[in-house]
């Protein structure tokens, strides 16, 4: 996933490789590689857009089986980013102990720790 992230100043946090149509507008993650999905337009018609990695909780789960290099539990949250597009990575929470406390609203910020794109609440630092 870390070629879908573009790791920008530390101030800035990070931000992720989309795609923005010039015929219709739609903004994609991950970046359309064939085309736009929506108007059809040629990969030649789709400006590489680097999308600000905060957004607003849709949902969350708490995941028990342990994934390769992430114990269980662990928490799963889709984000709907501002820039429209809608994401799915591991929530951390901003504390280290391994707890998630995020639900349905909470605003997120995506940020990379370990080498892994996770989310994080505003303001909150592993
Ligand atoms: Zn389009």
């Amino acid at each position: 996933m870390v070629d879908l992230v573009m790791e920008r100043g530390a101030a800035d946090g990070v931000a992720l490789a989309g795609s923005t149509c010039r015929r219709c507008g739609l903004v994609a993650f991950p970046a359309e590689p064939f085309g736009c999905e929506r108007c059809g337009a040629l990969p030649t018609d789709l400006e590489p857009t680097p999308l600000p990695a905060g957004g607003t909780v849709r949902s969350a789960a708490t995941v028990h089986r342990p994934a390769p290099d992430l114990p269980a539990p662990f928490v799963v949250v889709d984000v709907v980013l501002d820039a429209g597009p809608t994401v799915t990575a591991v929530a951390l929470d901003g504390d280290g102990d391994g707890g998630v406390d995020l639900t349905s609203g909470d605003r997120v910020e995506g940020i990379v720790h370990d080498g892994r794109f996770c989310f994080v609440r505003v303001g909150g630092r592993p």
